[in-house]
């Protein structure tokens, strides 16, 4: 089940650019900086009420982020949605035909997993599904 939209992700090529430049667009205070190791970027996440805005930058050159930027340019990468039973959700949408990146959840930034569903499925978005990795642990021990 959808919950609702977690976080916009956005690929940006410098990320101290890109933060000096949403402190001056939102008013941002404070950035949630982490290196995501699974998908090889670093973010600095920001509130703007419920949902998050990720500014993504590629830590190398084989990062997907990279990939996407040299491809398509700087700008919105993917939407992240949460998710209430993430595997279960990434069964139902393989069972549909729908293509996946991410058949099996991996580890995302703000102690979540996450999963991609591929952009050829979905009218060339990328959508991630995510949940909070306590949550999907407790519900796959159960
Ligand atoms: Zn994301």
């Amino acid at each position: 089940m959808v919950k609702g939209i977690n976080h916009i992700g956005i690929a940006v090529s410098n990320l101290e650019q890109s933060m000096n430049l949403f402190k001056t667009l939102f008013k941002v205070e404070e950035f949630h900086i982490e290196t995501v190791e699974s998908q090889k970027v670093k973010i600095a996440s920001f509130d703007v009420g419920n949902v998050k805005i990720e500014l993504t930058a590629p830590v190398d050159d084989e990062s997907p982020i990279a990939k996407f930027i040299q491809k398509r340019g700087e700008g919105i990468h993917h939407i992240a949605f949460e998710v209430e039973g993430l595997q279960q959700e990434l069964d139902r949408l393989k069972s549909d035909g729908i293509a996946l990146i991410n058949e099996k959840p991996v580890e995302g930034a703000h102690n979540m997993l996450i999963a991609f569903i591929h952009p050829k499925s979905a009218n060339s978005v990328l959508i991630e599904f995510c949940q909070k990795s306590e949550d999907y642990v407790k519900q796959n021990n159960e």
